[in-house]
C-alpha cells in the first residue's frame, strides 16, 4: 500500500489539509478566545475606573461611610433676601441605592444580569458599602485579604473569576469582577463546533483528494493496461497521447516509440525466420529429390556422380548460409566474443586484395588499390570477412573489363575505406534495402554466385560493432561505391 502511488498521493493531500484545517482553525479559535477575554478585561477596568470616578463626585464623608453633618444655612443676600436653597444632596442611602454599573459596560449577548460584571465597594476600613450581583459562594473576607492596588490590577481569583481591584478616593476599596463561567461554555461550543466543521471539511477534503489521486493516476494506470494489451501478436497498440495529460505524454511517446521499435524488431525476426527456413529447405529439397531421382532406378556411375556433385553443391550453400547465420548471430549477441585490438587497416585490406586477384582476374576484373596506413582499433577477423566480402561482390557484380578500385585515407579522425566497382550498379529502389537480411536484388543471378543475401547485413553488423558507419551510392549499369567510416586509434 506504501508503495502505491495512489496512496502516497492520498496520504500527502491528507495530510496537508489536515495540517491546513488543523493551523487555521487554532489561530481562529485563538483570536475569538483573546478577543473575548480581553473585552472581559477591558470592560471589568472601565468598570472599576466608573465606580472611581463615581464615588470621587461624594464628599468624604460618603466615601467613608459617615452621614454627611448638616450644613449651616448659607447667609442672606445683600438685599436681605434669602438665596436660592441649595439643590438637594442626594442622601448617602439614595447615593448607595443609585450606584450601580451602567448598562454600556454589560457584556453584549448575555441576558442574565447574574452573569454580567459585578461590584463590591468598600470603606477604606472594609465596611461594606456596596455590592452587587456577587456570585454564589463569593467570599468577601478572603477577597478582602487580598491586596488592593491604587492602579486597576487584573487578577484571576478561584472557580473562573476574574477581578479588577484598586484603590478609590478617600482609600475606598473597589472590586468589578466578572465569573468567566459563560465565556468558558461558549468557548467549548466554538471548539466544539469548529471541531465538527474542521472534521466535514477533511472528509470533503480526504474525498476530493481520492478523486483527484485517482484522476492522476488514471492515465499511468491506462498506460500500464495497454502496455500489458500488447502482446507478441498484437504490437500494433499505441497509447492515445491526445488523451494523455501534458506531463505524462513525452513518457506515453517514448513508450509507444519502445512499443514500435519491439513491433519492428519481432517483424524482423519473424521475417528472418521465415527467410532462413526459406533459404535452407531449398537446398534441402535439391539434395533429397536428386537423391530419390538416382535411388528410384539403377543408375550408371556417371549418374551417381552427377547427384553427389549436385548434393556437394545443395550442401556447400547451406554451409554458406549456416555460417552466415551463425556471424550474424555473433553480431546480435553481447560483446563478449568480440575482441579488439590496434590494428593497420591498410594491412587487412591489403592482404584482402591479394588473396582475390585471382577470382578478379578470372572475371576479368582488375583490383586497382590505393592504400594508406591508417590505426584502428578493431576485431581484424571480421574486419577481414566483410572488406573480403564487399570485393567478392564487386568482382562478382561487374562486368568482364571492368575494375574495382579500393582505397584507404583518414579524414580527421576517420578512416575512410572505398570499395568502388564499374560494375552492373544498383538501382534506385533496391538501394535501401541491400543491408537488409536476405535481401537480393537480382535472386537467380546471386544465388547463380552462392550469394545467400547476408553478406552486406553481416558487413553492417561488423560496422555498427566498431562503431562506425556504412553507406552505398549506385548508378545502374554504371558501378557501386561502398564507403566505409571507422574511427581512427589515436591514442
Ligand atoms: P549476396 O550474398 O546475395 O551477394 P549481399 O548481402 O552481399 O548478398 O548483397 C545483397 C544484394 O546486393 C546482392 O544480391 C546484389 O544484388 C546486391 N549487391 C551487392 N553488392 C553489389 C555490387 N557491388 N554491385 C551490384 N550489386 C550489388
Amino acid at each position: 500500500m506504501f508503495k502505491s502511488l495512489r496512496w502516497k498521493l492520498q496520504f500527502f493531500y491528507s495530510a496537508l489539509l489536515a495540517t491546513v484545517i488543523l493551523s487555521s482553525g487554532s489561530i481562529f479559535y485563538y483570536q475569538v478566545w483573546r478577543s473575548t477575554f480581553t473585552e472581559v478585561d477591558r470592560r471589568l477596568e472601565a468598570a472599576a475606573l466608573y465606580l472611581d470616578v463615581t464615588l470621587r463626585s461624594f464628599p468624604p464623608p460618603v466615601q467613608q461611610g459617615i452621614e454627611a453633618t448638616l450644613m449651616p444655612p448659607p447667609p442672606l443676600r445683600p438685599d436681605g433676601t434669602a438665596p436660592p436653597p441649595p439643590r438637594p444632596r442626594r442622601s448617602k442611602e439614595q447615593f448607595l441605592e443609585e450606584l450601580r454599573l451602567p448598562q454600556e459596560l454589560n457584556i453584549p449577548g448575555i441576558n442574565n444580569p447574574r452573569d454580567q460584571p459585578y461590584f463590591m465597594v468598600m470603606t477604606a476600613n472594609d465596611m461594606l458599602l456596596k455590592k452587587e450581583y456577587l456570585p454564589q459562594g463569593y467570599s468577601e473576607e478572603d477577597s478582602l485579604a487580598k491586596k488592593f492596588y491604587p492602579q486597576p490590577t487584573l487578577i484571576m481569583l478561584k472557580n473562573n473569576l476574574r477581578e479588577v481591584r484598586m484603590i478609590g478616593p478617600g482609600g475606598t476599596k473597589i472590586i468589578a469582577g466578572k465569573s468567566l463561567e459563560y465565556e468558558i461554555v461558549r468557548m467549548r461550543y466554538i471548539a466544539i463546533q469548529f471541531t465538527l466543521v474542521g472534521i466535514v471539511f477533511l472528509v470533503f477534503g480526504v474525498g476530493v483528494s481520492f478523486a483527484i489521486a485517482s484522476r492522476m493516476v488514471r492515465p499511468i494506470t491506462q498506460m500500464s493496461a495497454t502496455a500489458e494489451l500488447l502482446s507478441e501478436k498484437d504490437l500494433g497498440k499505441r497509447l492515445n497521447i491526445n488523451q494523455i495529460d501534458s506531463e505524462l505524454a513525452g513518457l506515453a511517446e517514448v513508450l509507444n516509440r519502445l512499443f514500435s521499435r519491439l513491433d519492428a524488431s519481432f517483424s524482423r525476426q519473424r521475417q528472418f525466420t521465415a527467410d532462413a527456413s526459406h533459404e535452407l529447405r531449398t537446398p534441402l529439397t535439391v539434395i533429397r529429390s536428386a537423391s530419390e531421382l538416382a535411388l528410384s532406378q539403377p543408375r550408371s556411375p556417371a549418374e551417381y556422380q552427377e547427384t553427389i556433385e549436385v548434393s556437394l553443391k545443395a550442401s556447400e550453400r547451406m554451409t554458406n548460409l549456416v555460417n552466415g547465420l551463425l556471424a550474424l548471430a555473433r553480431l546480435d549477441s553481447s560483446n563478449a566474443d568480440f575482441h579488439l585490438r590496434q590494428i593497420n587497416l591498410s594491412d587487412l585490406a591489403s592482404e584482402s586484395v591479394s588473396l582475390l586477384r585471382a577470382i578478379a582476374s578470372e572475371k576479368q576484373v582488375s583490383l586497382v588499390s590505393d592504400l594508406h596506413s591508417v590505426q584502428i582499433f578493431g576485431n581484424p577477423e571480421s574486419l577481414s570477412r566483410m572488406i573480403d566480402n564487399l570485393i567478392t561482390n564487386a568482382i562478382l557484380y561487374n562486368k568482364p573489363g571492368g575494375k574495382v578500385f579500393i582505397t584507404l585515407k583518414s579524414y580527421d579522425d576517420k578512416a575512410v575505406l572505398e570499395i568502388k566497382d564499374t560494375g552492373v550498379g544498383i538501382s534506385e529502389e533496391h538501394l535501401p534495402f541491400i543491408f537488409e537480411r536476405f535481401y537480393r536484388v537480382d535472386k537467380a543471378r546471386s544465388r547463380l554466385s552462392g550469394g545467400s543475401g547476408l553478406g552486406l547485413a553481416i558487413c553492417k553488423g561488423v560496422i555498427e560493432k566498431h562503431n562506425g558507419a556504412i553507406t552505398a551510392q549506385s548508378v545502374l549499369g554504371e558501378g557501386t561505391t561502398f564507403q566505409i567510416q571507422l574511427p581512427i586509434w589515436n591514442y
